[in-house]
């Protein structure tokens, strides 16, 4: 897989995310404390969801900065180059975490 075609896949997961976050903005707002309609156990409910929703935007912006990382490594051409030891990362985890910046030795090496 060339670094055209992993730019190609970032570039419709980076949409996708797009699409996501513009669909998910209402579930972020803040849960009116005043609300009569809502009862104490539906207020608790809504609050609970709207945790999840912030809980889950960060995950997703957390994702779109490490696509927008991985799109000026492909455009500087040092794209699935380990951060850590400069060597090619390989293949196969690149198309599994395309977003990812160290080799499978030095991820394991970190973690340890
Ligand atoms: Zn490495």
């Amino acid at each position: 897989m060339n670094h055209e075609a992993f730019r190609e896949l970032l570039l419709a997961r980076q949409a996708a995310l797009q699409d996501q976050h513009r669909d998910a903005a209402d579930n972020r707002a803040p849960v009116a404390l005043d609300q009569q309609s809502l009862g104490r156990l539906s207020r608790m409910d809504a609050m609970q969801q709207q945790a999840m929703a912030v809980a889950t935007n960060a995950r997703r912006l957390h994702e779109m900065r490490a696509i927008k990382a991985a799109l000026i490594r492909i455009e500087k051409g040092d794209f699935g180059v380990c951060d850590e030891c400069g060597e090619q990362i390989a293949e196969q985890r690149l198309r599994l975490y395309p977003t990812i910046t160290l080799c499978i030795a030095c991820a394991e090496a970190l973690e340890a």
